[in-house]
Formats: C-alpha cells, sequence, structure tokens
C-alpha cells in the first residue's frame, strides 16, 4: 500500500508542476468543461449556508473559492505543495478558508466535525484497499444529518486518452453505490449503526454533451442512523424498493400490463387525460417525483415541447427509463436517481411539479408537499395521482396488503388537506375510484387477451402474478378500502 501512496505522489509530483486548470484536470479542454461543469455540479449540493466544509483533494481550488462564498467554514485539503499554495493565492483572503497540506488518506480529523465533505475526482485515485477504509472514515468526520458529495469518473477514463501513465482506478457506478451503502459504523455512544443513505446520483449532463462521455457520476450521500428494522428486512428504503417491488423483471412485467414506458394505473390513457389538465406550454419545467421509466417524461417533452427531470429512488427504474431516452434522443428529458424527501431545489425552479402513483411510498406527505411548494414557482400547478384508502376499519386483507408493501395511505380528502396546509391554493382532491376500477378491469382483459404474448416474454408465473395481483386490486377496490385520489393546486 505504502508503494502505491507514492507512485500516486511521483505522478502528481509530475502533473502539479504549472498548478494549472488544464494540468490538474489531465485536459486541454479544462477550461471550457470547468465553465460547463461548475455551474451544474453546484447545483447538486445542499444549501450550504453555516456549514463546516471539508473538501478533499482541493486542487488548484476550482471548487474552492465556490464553496467558500456557500459555506461556513471550508477546510480545502490537498497533496500537492503547488497546488496548495495555488489555492491559498487564490483564495487564501477569506477569512473562513483554511489549507492543509496532506495525503487524505492520512488525515487524523476528529470524529462528527464537519457538516460536508466534498470531492471531485478523488477517489479514483484510491486503491481497493484504501477506498472501503477511507469511506468509513469520511462517515465518522460527519456529523449525523451531514453530507457527502463525490464526483469520479467511472468505467473508462474521462480526460485525454494519449497521456502515459494514469494510475487511475475507474470502477463502475455500481461498484462505487455499493461500497457506500455498505458502509457502516458504531455510534461513540455504542448501540447506535450510521451509514449513508443516498440523496442524489446524477451524470454530469456537462460532459455528456462536450465529449459525450456518460462515465462521470456524482452522488449525494446522507449520514443517518440505521435502524433494526424499519425498512422491511433492508438496510436502506432505496434497497427495498429495487429488491421487492421493483426488481427489473418486476418493473418489465407490470409496463407489459400498464402500457409501454408506465408504470402506474391506466398508463398512456390517464396520462394523456390528466397531462391536458396543465396547459403546457414550451419551455416550462417540469418535475417529475417518481419518474419510473419515464413513460409520460417522453410523452410530455414530445407533445408539448416542456424539459422535464425526472426523478426516482430506484436505480432498476431510472436504469431502464435511460435505456429508453437513447432511442427517445430527446435532450430535454433527463432523469436522476434521488431521494424526494432529502433531494433539494432551489426556491420557485419548476413550473409543474407532477407525480403518478408515487408519494404512497413517502411517510410524511405534508413535509413533502411543504418541499413541492417552495420548488414551484409562484403560479405553478401541482398535479398528483395517488394510492389512497377509505376511513378505518380496514378488512384484515387490505391491512396485511398496505403492511407488506410498506406504503403510506391516507383518504383523499385528507391527503387534499396536507396540500393546503402546506400552502397551496385552489386545491382540488377528487375521489377517482370508479375510474380506478374501470382501468383496472381494461388492463386485466387485456392482460389475459395477450396470455400466450405475455407467457412467451416472461413466464407462467409472472403471467399469473399480474392478472392474480389485478383480481385482487378489483377486490380491495370493490370492498371500498382501496381508493384512488387525483390532487390539483397551484403556488400563488
Ligand atoms: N410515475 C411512474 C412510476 C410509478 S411507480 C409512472 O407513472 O409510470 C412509483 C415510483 O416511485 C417507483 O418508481 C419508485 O421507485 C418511486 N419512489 C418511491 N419512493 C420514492 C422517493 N422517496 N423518492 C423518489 N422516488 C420514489
Amino acid at each position: 500500500m505504502e508503494k502505491a501512496r507514492c507512485n500516486m505522489t511521483e505522478f502528481w509530483k509530475e502533473h502539479s508542476k504549472a498548478a494549472t486548470v488544464e494540468e490538474m484536470m489531465l485536459d486541454s479542454r479544462a477550461r471550457e468543461l470547468t465553465e460547463q461543469e461548475l455551474p451544474e455540479i453546484l447545483s447538486m449540493l445542499p444549501c450550504l449556508a453555516g456549514y463546516k466544509v471539508l473538501e478533499l483533494g482541493a486542487g488548484i481550488g476550482r471548487y474552492t473559492s465556490h464553496l467558500l462564498t456557500m459555506a461556513g467554514h471550508v477546510t480545502a485539503v490537498d497533496f500537492m505543495d503547488s497546488f496548495v499554495e495555488k489555492n491559498r493565492q487564490d483564495n487564501g483572503h477569506h477569512s473562513n478558508a483554511a489549507f492543509i497540506q496532506a495525503d487524505v488518506t492520512k488525515l487524523d480529523i476528529p470524529q462528527n466535525s464537519f457538516d460536508f465533505i466534498f470531492s471531485n475526482w478523488l477517489l479514483m485515485y484510491l486503491s481497493e484497499e484504501e477506498l472501503q477504509s477511507f469511506i468509513e472514515k469520511m462517515l465518522g468526520w460527519l456529523r449525523p444529518g451531514g453530507f457527502l458529495f463525490f464526483r469520479e469518473s467511472c468505467n473508462h477514463r474521462s480526460g485525454d486518452s494519449k497521456r502515459d501513465f494514469n494510475p487511475t482506478c475507474y470502477r463502475t457506478e455500481a461498484q462505487y453505490s455499493h461500497l457506500v451503502s455498505s458502509v457502516q459504523m458504531e455510534g461513540p455512544e455504542g448501540g447506535q449503526t450510521f451509514g449513508f443513505d443516498i440523496v442524489l446520483k446524477k451524470k454530469v449532463q456537462a460532459y455528456i454533451e462536450m465529449k459525450n462521455n456518460p462515465n462521470q457520476l456524482c452522488w449525494l450521500l446522507e449520514k443517518v442512523r440505521r435502524s433494526s428494522n424499519t425498512q422491511n428486512g433492508f438496510t436502506t428504503f432505496q434497497q427495498f424498493l429495487d429488491n421487492k417491488q421493483y426488481t427489473r423483471r418486476g418493473i418489465l412485467r407490470y409496463e407489459k400490463i400498464f402500457g409501454a414506458g408506465y408504470v402506474s394505473t391506466g398508463g398512456p390513457s390517464t396520462t394523456k387525460e390528466f397531462v391536458d389538465l396543465l396547459n403546457l406550454k414550451p419551455g416550462q419545467k417540469v418535475l417529475d417525483v417518481g419518474s419510473g421509466i419515464g413513460g409520460g417524461d417522453f410523452y410530455m417533452a414530445k407533445t408539448f415541447g416542456v424539459e422535464v427531470l425526472g426523478l426516482d429512488l430506484s436505480d432498476n427504474m431510472v436504469d431502464i427509463a435511460m435505456e429508453r431516452a437513447i432511442t427517445e434522443k430527446l435532450p430535454s428529458v433527463q432523469f436522476e436517481v434521488a431521494d424526494a424527501t432529502k433531494r433539494t431545489f432551489p426556491e420557485g425552479s419548476f413550473d409543474v411539479i407532477y407525480s403518478r402513483d408515487t408519494i404512497l411510498h413517502i411517510d410524511d406527505k405534508l413535509a413533502l408537499f411543504k418541499r413541492f411548494h417552495s420548488w414551484l414557482k409562484p403560479g405553478g400547478q401541482l398535479l398528483i395521482s395517488d394510492y389512497c384508502c377509505s376511513e378505518k376499519p380496514w378488512t384484515p386483507v387490505f391491512e396485511s396488503y398496505v403492511k407488506q408493501r410498506g406504503y403510506i395511505l391516507y383518504t383523499p380528502s385528507q391527503y387534499g388537506k396536507f396540500i393546503g396546509d402546506a400552502g397551496f391554493c385552489n386545491v382540488r382532491a377528487e375521489d377517482r375510484t370508479a375510474q380506478f376500477i374501470q382501468v383496472i378491469k381494461t388492463e386485466l382483459h387485456e392482460a389475459e387477451a395477450i396470455k400466450h404474448e405475455f407467457i412467451k416474454e416472461f413466464s407462467e408465473e409472472d403471467y399469473l402474478a399480474i392478472v392474480n395481483g389485478w383480481r385482487e386490486k378489483l377486490e380491495r377496490s370493490n370492498s371500498g378500502n382501496q381508493r384512488w385520489g387525483l390532487f390539483y393546486a397551484t403556488r400563488k
């Protein structure tokens, strides 16, 4: 390991002599790229006001200068003298800056002492043996509720390809994701375990546009307390979604009955009906919360010329959505893996927030609707369809269905009240259960009509799982407990 550290130090000594941005990024188009990607990367960060920030592998301070204007205090660390000196020259006049020349793997930092750790192209320079323990260390340096951001080149190199020896470890996106979700540590008082939950995982758009390179990935994670039995037996809620209801196969067979591109009630038909209520105008910005495999987003962009950001917590969903995006060729539609309860956007970012059959997975609806309210522009519109329920008592069948799925359901009027309490006006809360029942019947007939094709594409077992699931859904709705709501509201 020491030998690897020496090689790495030698490599960077060679590449830090001029301390320029081209040299540091190992890329001759560095300035142009920086201009494009800097604002993009900064827009992914949480609000840093008052935060104590640790910037690791800060280089000549491309990001330091910006972090300094956003945060309470920034400690910038790099192991190359000339980089640290250049950073100090450019940014040392800020009274809230500190500069440390050190190898990040050898830093000695007290536990729980930072609110935010930022690194851009650092972890890819750590070896396999170093990486896991380094992520554990960072988890310790952060206070509970603090955030870690890192950006890496995945799968292959990002800079000029003709460079000589380049000691980078090009890991896959999945390797990084696995590492951060599996790292855990005991809290200081014992008995508590901490780990990272995903807030956001996103491709750098500037690299896709300028270099046709989709391998620049960013992660934003939150240090959270892990409790043993909350996620239905999984460590994180994301793992619960990806391994239970939304496995790749599970998603594709849902799509077969809901309609191409859709994983929610009525697929293209209800989407057309509900989107029509919005009077979308070209150029408007739409946020789709729980965008699934993106059918609704492609439809909105194609039909109305809007820009859509689809976010979804399930990796499997976003993977499929991105595969479809390649054939759709619609640069106005983007997807990201994100947790809607943790992701932040600046005030007034969107004209429309749209969400179909997703918020059933989310516990604190009032808090979520308050976030939506702030993300909408004045006059912006909210449109939601969602699973709801009747007042209790519920049948044991419905009780156990809701428990097994981990859904959090309210009656349509309670749901509407949350939207009003979050500050929205013109709230319309409609019980659309009759339409729900109609749609389920149609979908069931259509699935039965293509039974052979369905079985050929999937299997008999998959076919039965779907049609039996739909029959049970029909029973639960007919018995009155399961309800479906449509919600519309605006921001003043
Ligand atoms: N709206 C899509 C998909 C509906 S399925 C469609 O109409 O086709 C519900 C989606 O909600 C799933 O893709 C699930 O991964 C996503 N989801 C659940 N909890 C989430 C959260 N906290 N943040 C973002 N997405 C979430």
